[in-house]
């Protein structure tokens, strides 16, 4: 039984001009200790599916799915409780912009304290010990005199170490990091994912990434979900996904990395942006900025294969790096 398995999750928001499908048909299935990452460019609907998957979207968002479970209890039927007990404990989120999710007004002990007496108990003194030890975890630096300080006294980096303790202090079976590094110096990045996966490794929970960064997804991931415009376009291991994108998108976002660009002078970009919720095209979501697309992929909308692990999400999946749509006979590549 997977840790958390989900299909066909879906997220609408009611908008003045009617309901907006900000995610739609995604499906995710993490096996105990596994890391994935969801990859994709801002608004894609990665931390929406994530938040939905948390419980903790808005109650103006409808979110539906024809399975979300974690550890074989079925999130949709759990009271708010019920579900409160679960996020923050065995399930766990961090964000992008660690200054903002800390409260300027506590100090780092406090509101570590505040997440340990929510989900595990303990005297005072036990869960002062606690605090201790997991700012040491996260590689802070004198924790004694650091738990004392005021999130404005903390830089970037060491305000990213603290959220990742607060979320990990009630031993999560499952980390959902949203795009942990974005915010952050390049040097300072690349320490955060190395103390993100060695805390998985050390403690074996689950780890779901959420990025942009396509480098980031090879340095890390096992399994990838690739989403555009709210839809999942494809899913596979990072291995298979690095060697044969089946998607168009997952094939542009790859030929932008600095290794695969070769020596151009600029890096290859994605023309275009993907769609908001008021200029989604008819057809393939993807079709404005794809370079395979043809006069089917304008008028009708694909849907996976029944017989395609990767789910792709395209009329002419690549097969090698090879399109079969017609439009690729022109293209260059
Ligand atoms: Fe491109 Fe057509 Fe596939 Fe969409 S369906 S990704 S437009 S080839
Ligand atoms: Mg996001």
């Amino acid at each position: 039984m997977a840790l958390l398995d989900i299909e066909g999750l879906s997220v609408r928001f009611k908008t003045s001009s009617g309901l907006f499908a900000a995610v739609e048909g995604v499906d995710i299935n993490v096996d105990r200790g596994e890391v994935w990452s969801i990859v994709g460019e801002s608004g894609s609907g990665k931390s929406v599916s994530m938040l939905a998957t948390m419980g903790l979207l808005p109650w103006t968002a409808q979110v539906t799915a024809d399975k979300m479970t974690f550890d074989g209890q079925d999130l949709q039927q759990l009271s708010s409780r019920q579900r409160r007990r679960i996020v923050g404990g065995e399930m766990s989120m961090i964000f992008q912009e660690p200054m903002s999710s800390l409260n300027p007004c506590f100090t780092v002990g406090t509101q570590i304290d505040e997440m340990i007496k929510q989900h595990l108990g303990g005297s005072r003194k036990e869960r002062h010990e606690r605090a201790l030890d997991l700012l040491a975890q996260v590689g802070i630096p004198d924790p004694a005199r650091r738990i004392k300080a005021y999130p404005h006294q903390l830089s970037g980096g060491m305000s990213q170490r603290v959220m990742i303790a607060m979320a990990i202090s009630c031993n999560p079976r499952l980390l959902i990091a949203d795009e942990p590094t974005t915010a952050l110096d390049v040097t300072i990045q690349a320490q955060i994912l190395e103390l993100l996966l060695r805390l998985q490794e050390d403690t074996g929970m689950a780890l779901i990434l959420i990025t942009h960064d396509m480098g980031v997804v090879a340095e890390t991931a096992k399994h990838v979900v690739v989403q555009y415009a709210g839809r999942q376009v494809e899913k596979q291991d990072v291995k298979s996904l690095f060697a044969n994108p089946r998607h168009p998108y997952t094939e542009a976002l790859l030929s932008a990395l600095p290794e695969r660009a070769g020596n151009q002078a600029r890096l290859p970009t994605i023309p275009g942006v993907v769609p908001g919720q008021h200029d989604r095209p008819s057809g393939c979501l993807f079709n404005p900025r794809c370079q395979y697309a043809t006069e089917h992929c304008r008028e009708v909308e694909p849907v996976p294969a029944a017989d395609d692990p990767a789910r792709t999400l395209c009329h002419y999946p690549l097969e090698d790096g090879i399109s079969p749509s017609p439009a690729a006979a022109g293209a260059a590549r």
